[in-house]
């Protein structure tokens, strides 16, 4: 069996790093141990290892497709969401009451790693049934729960996200499906839905739609959007009747081919019916419980595919013989034994390089979901703290391990050569399968005027200030290293040149120039981010370095040696990049705001 994920870095992270084992001091948590969290992540990876990782491939060659009415996916949707229902592992999360477990989230987006590295096509299906189940448990009356959610949580209901419409992508403020109250209490939905994801096949009985709709008189924009359950089939005396919703078609896609992407039509018989979920007027708001959650898991999607992609490079530069090191000769020596690939230091540079990335987004996304746990059930006057914290990182974990997993895979495919271009090779297939994840769940320059525009600027600067303290604290731990010393000092200079970079960018929005503040917002993502897997990194050395020191060692010398050799490499190839963007977002010219449709472009 390929390798596609450490357990080992998984374990570190867990419960060295984020000590996760402590969360089951909370009375949330209070059933569960660490020997229990073990024993469930030990199950997920079998069930990679003997059925999701052996048919990636295969997915992606079969794909998903429309014919005669119908979507038609890979079988093995239908295997994976039946087991999904039956292990128990859709509703992890969610409360006794309800039929889940009350694990905490960072050990269910521990378990989605697993499965992501070993066949993303598939692990779609089951987060959005999880998420619009959550969201109906969350906002949705106690009828809708009992009516929807065992049947979500079992695996045979499907659950979606339908918020895009021909018209309003990026902005929601834009649509336009309706929704016209019923004598009944039922609302009647019409309107059409795009690109949703894993919205309809033949292996769910049926599919419930978490649907964004205007009801009639509502107000313009945001404030006029509320939320409706709207099932594919609705509960009729007894029994499942078709709800007048229509798959008019699935997007054919350059990668995660095997995760339908459909075109729903609501209502084209007028007789759609949906149920509000939450207070009128407030849809958004409510959704995006679910579309946060939706970010913390692309993220931790794109390191998932990035890993997967790593370990495959790898796999090929230890057996890969070509060219031979400069010290025996080098090519003019053709008598001296070939080298494998993996001894040249530019293939060793696009290794490291791929390692940081995937194992500092990886470190990220946990610590959100860390940060989701005690916001949520941690001591009640930390939970506002956390809340805000994690608000904060969510726009980066989303962003960072999608951007810069794009660039390790680019480097990992580079590693096989011409082989990497080819088919029979998985690189294109994990290059192809993560390019989705800067697009879906806000893009990239979304992520990124949502960063700069709202949460590093929320609460007066108060979140930033609590964000710059807990990398202190990682700054200080470090300090207590000699070796480690240079890096805690390269972290602090980091820290102060994005609050300076900021500092000069908040002077354009004091002055009332917004858009000025805001053009180059994806450059401050960039920045940011960079600091905070810096940060990430950082902090793995330091308790890396705390186990080699004490003798505290839960794996081999050389795991932890390993630690603190790539926080270097993090350290000297990409930590300087910040001043580059520094530079950027300093520069007094402003070159990408013109007067609407100037022809500079032409
Ligand atoms: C495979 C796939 C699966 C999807 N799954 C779902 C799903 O399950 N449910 C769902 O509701 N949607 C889904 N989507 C839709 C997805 O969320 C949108 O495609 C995405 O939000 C971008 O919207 P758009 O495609 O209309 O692009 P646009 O909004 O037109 O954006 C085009 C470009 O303009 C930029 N841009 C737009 N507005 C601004 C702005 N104000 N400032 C700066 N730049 C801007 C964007 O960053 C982008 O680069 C999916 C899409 C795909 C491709």
């Amino acid at each position: 069996m390929a390798q596609y994920m450490s357990m080992d870095h998984l374990r570190f992270l867990l419960y060295e790093v984020l000590e996760v084992d402590k969360l089951c001091e909370l009375p949330r948590f209070q059933d569960h141990d660490k020997e229990g969290f073990d024993i469930l992540l030990t199950s997920v990876k079998d069930y990679a290892d003997q059925f999701m990782y052996p048919c990636f491939r295969e997915c992606d060659e079969k794909g998903a497709y429309y014919e005669d009415g119908k979507i038609i996916v890979p079988e093995q949707v239908g295997e994976y969401m039946k087991a999904s229902g039956e292990n128990g592992t859709i509703g992890m999360t969610f409360d006794y009451e309800v039929g889940g477990m009350q694990l905490p989230h960072v050990v269910e987006v521990s378990c989605g790693h697993i499965a992501e590295a070993a066949n993303n096509h598939l692990t779609g299906y089951s987060g959005l049934t999880n998420g619009s189940a959550n969201l109906i448990v969350t906002f949705g009356s106690q009828e809708l729960i009992d009516t929807y959610v065992p049947n979500m949580l079992a695996g045979k209901w499907g659950g979606t996200m339908c918020l895009t419409e021909p018209q309003a992508g990026s902005s929601l403020s834009d649509i336009v499906a309706s929704a016209k109250l019923n004598d009944d209490g039922s609302y009647s939905i019409e309107g059409q839905k795009i690109f949703i994801s894993g919205g309809d096949h033949e292996y769910s009985e049926n599919f419930v739609h978490l649907v964004l709709a205007r009801i009639e008189g509502a107000p313009a924009g945001t404030k006029g959007i509320s939320l409706f359950v709207v099932p594919k089939h609705r509960p009729e005396n007894g029994e499942l009747v078709p709800n007048d919703v229509v798959t008019a078609g699935d997007f054919q896609k350059m990668g995660q081919r095997g995760y339908c992407t459909t075109h729903l039509v609501f209502g084209e018989e007028n007789n759609c019916k949906g149920w509000l979920v939450g207070p009128e007027n407030k849809g958004l708001l409510c959704m995006f419980q679910m579309m946060n959650a939706a970010r913390i898991d692309v993220g931790t999607t794109a390191a998932s595919v990035a890993s997967a992609a790593y370990y495959a490079s790898l796999q090929y530069a230890k057996e890969r013989p070509q060219g031979r090191r400069i010290q025996s000769g080098g090519a003019k020596k053709g008598d001296a034994p070939q080298t494998t690939i993996i001894n040249h230091p530019d293939v060793r540079r696009m290794l490291l390089l791929q390692k940081s990335i995937v194992e500092g987004s990886l470190s990220l996304c946990l610590l959100a979901a860390k940060y989701q746990d005690l916001a949520e059930h941690g001591p009640e006057e930390t939970r506002t703290m956390y809340h805000d914290l994690l608000e904060l990182l969510t726009p980066m974990v989303k962003t960072f391990p999608a951007e810069k997993g794009q660039v390790a895979i680019s480097n990992g495919l580079q590693i096989l050569g011409g082989y990497g271009y080819c088919s029979e090779f998985s690189l294109q297939q994990y290059y192809r399968d993560v390019r989705i994840m800067t697009i879906y769940e806000g893009t990239t320059g979304i992520q990124s005027l949502d960063l700069l525009g709202r949460k590093v600027v929320a609460k007066n600067g108060e979140v930033m200030k609590n964000f710059t303290k807990e990398i202190i604290e990682t700054i200080k731990a470090a300090s207590n290293y000699d070796d480690l010393k240079p890096y805690a000092e390269a972290l602090k200079n980091a820290s102060k040149t994005l609050e300076s970079t900021l500092m000069h960018l908040l002077q354009f929005a004091m002055s009332g120039e917004h858009e000025r503040y805001i053009s180059d917002a994806s450059i401050f993502m960039e920045l940011m981010s960079t600091v905070t897997i810096a940060w990430q990194w950082l902090h793995m050395a330091t308790i890396a370095k705390t186990s080699l020191v004490t003798g505290n060692t839960h794996l081999s010398t050389e795991f932890y040696e390993n630690k603190i050799h790539t926080m270097k490499f993090y350290f000297k190839y990409e930590l300087p990049k910040i001043k580059g963007h520094m530079e950027t977002l300093k520069h007094q010219d402003s070159l990408t705001i013109l007067e609407e449709n100037k022809t500079i472009l032409a």
